[in-house]
């Protein structure tokens, strides 16, 4: 692989982070990330839901003590992000905190993240970064 290929490898990577919900059969609720049972209703019958990689962010935290043990460093911003009608809470990425009163609308995007334990696996995550002006789904 060149310098030159390695866009294109990444971007090739993208769908396999893609945000994926689960939808409820019963209450029809979105949820993320997926867990084993509805959060709403507590049923198990789920459904895979792709999520839109665009959202709103409603109100976000910043975090400038973050536990000590912990791969985060501060300051750490959390969001609450609306995909579609969910609301998600994600780690923000690629802002300061004095621009977060301008943030609007933000779009996903997968970060090198360095995972905890012994075997110090290096994961990707999703996170969420300041949307261009005009950019669209
Ligand atoms: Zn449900």
């Amino acid at each position: 692989m060149t310098w030159k290929s390695l866009p294109a490898w990444w971007r090739g990577r993208i769908p396999r982070y893609r945000l994926v919900g689960a939808r409820c059969k019963q209450c029809g609720r979105t949820h993320y990330p997926p867990s084993q049972a509805c959060p709403y209703c507590g049923s198990t019958e789920l459904e895979p839901v792709a999520l839109p990689r665009m959202g709103r962010l409603l109100s976000y935290t910043v975090i400038n003590y973050p536990p000590g043990d912990s791969r985060l460093e501060a300051p750490v911003i959390l969001g609450l992000v609306e995909l579609d009608g969910v609301k998600i809470i994600a780690e923000l990425t690629d802002v300061l905190p004095e621009e977060l009163p301008n943030i609007e609308t933000v779009e996903a995007v997968v970060r090198r993240v360095e995972e905890q334990g012994e075997a110090g696996v290096i994961g990707y995550a999703i996170k969420f970064r300041p949307a261009l002006k005009g950019a669209k789904e």
